[in-house]
C-alpha cells in the first residue's frame, strides 16, 4: 500500500512544488511506484512535470466532485518517470462546490484509496493556503513534509502549520504526522542560513531532514522544459541532493 505524503507549508513561493516533482522524480530513480497528486489550482506541479494543464479532460476537479475517478484522470510524466492526477485553474471552483458535498474533507481520500495498492508513494502538492484543498490532503495523507527556506521568517507561519496539522490529527486523521522539514534554496555561504538551520535542528531534532537541498538554478529552470530537475540535469547539485532525498525518504518510511 502506498504512503502518502503532502508537500504542505501555507506560505507561498518556498519550494512545495519544486520539492513534489522533484522528489516524485528522484524516488522514482530509486524504483519507487510514485503518484503525484496535483492539489493547486496553478496546476505548477503538473507543467514541471511535463503534462499540459491545457489539454486536460479530466483532472483531478472532476475527481474531488465525483464526475470522475483516478484511473481516469491520472497521466504519465514521461520525463520524470512517474504517474500524476493532474491540476488547472478550474480546481479553484471545487474549493467552493465541495462545501455542499458530503465527507468534503475526505474526498481527496476516498478517491485515492481506489490506486492507493499501485503505488509505493503518493505525494500531493498543496497550495499555499489552509485552504479546504489542503484540509483535503491533510486528511488523505500519512504525514506531511514542510519546505521552508532558512531565512529570518521562516519560522513565522510555521506555528500554524502545526496547528492545523495538530487539529487534523485530533479530529479527522489520526494518522497524520509531520515526517519532516526539509531545508530548501539554501546557500551556506549566508551566514543566517547557517544560523537558522542549526535553530531548526535545536527545535525539531529528527524532525529535521539530513538532506539539504541547495539552491541552484537548474531546478527553476526545469519547469520551462516541462522536466523535473532530476531529469533534465541529473548531475547538477539541485538534481543530486533531490536524489538524495528519495533514498532518505525510502529509508524513513520504514519506521512510519
Ligand atoms: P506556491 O506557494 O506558489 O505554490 P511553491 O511553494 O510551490 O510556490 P516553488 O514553485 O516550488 O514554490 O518555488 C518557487 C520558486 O523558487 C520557483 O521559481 C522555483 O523554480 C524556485 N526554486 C524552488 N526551489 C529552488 C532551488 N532549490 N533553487 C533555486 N530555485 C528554486
Ligand atoms: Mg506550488
Amino acid at each position: 500500500m502506498a504512503k502518502i505524503f503532502c508537500v504542505a507549508n501555507q506560505k507561498g513561493g518556498v519550494g512545495k512544488t519544486t520539492t513534489a516533482v522533484n522528489l516524485a522524480a528522484g524516488l522514482a530513480q530509486h524504483n519507487q511506484r510514485v503518484l503525484l497528486v496535483d492539489l493547486d489550482p496553478q496546476g505548477n506541479a503538473t507543467m514541471g512535470a511535463g503534462v499540459n494543464k491545457a489539454e486536460l479532460k479530466t483532472s483531478i476537479y472532476e475527481v474531488l466532485l465525483g464526475m470522475s475517478d483516478v484511473n481516469e484522470a491520472r497521466k504519465r510524466s514521461e520525463t520524470g518517470r512517474f504517474d500524476v492526477l493532474p491540476a488547472n485553474r478550474e480546481l479553484a471552483g471545487a474549493e467552493v462546490e465541495m462545501v455542499e458535498l458530503d465527507n468534503r474533507e475526505k474526498r481527496l481520500k476516498n478517491a485515492l484509496a481506489a490506486v492507493e495498492a499501485e503505488y509505493d508513494f503518493m505525494l500531493i502538492d498543496c497550495p499555499p493556503a489552509l485552504s479546504m484543498l489542503t484540509l483535503n490532503g491533510l486528511c488523505a495523507a500519512h504525514g506531511v513534509i514542510i519546505p521552508m527556506q532558512c531565512e529570518y521568517y521562516a519560522l513565522e507561519g510555521l506555528s500554524d502549520l502545526v496547528n492545523t496539522i495538530k487539529k487534523v490529527h485530533a479530529n479527522l486523521n489520526p494518522d497524520l504526522k509531520i515526517i519532516g522539514l526539509l531545508r530548501v534554496m539554501f546557500d551556506p555561504r549566508m551566514t543566517l542560513s547557517q544560523q537558522v538551520s542549526a535553530q531548526l535542528e535545536e527545535h525539531f531534532g529528527d524532525k529535521v531532514f539530513k538532506t539539504i537541498i541547495p539552491r541552484n538554478v537548474r531546478l527553476a529552470e526545469a519547469p520551462s522544459y516541462g522536466m523535473p530537475g532530476v531529469t533534465f540535469d541529473p548531475i547538477s547539485k539541485g538534481a543530486q541532493a533531490y536524489i538524495a532525498f528519495g533514498a532518505e525518504m525510502v529509508e524513513r518510511i520504514k519506521s512510519i
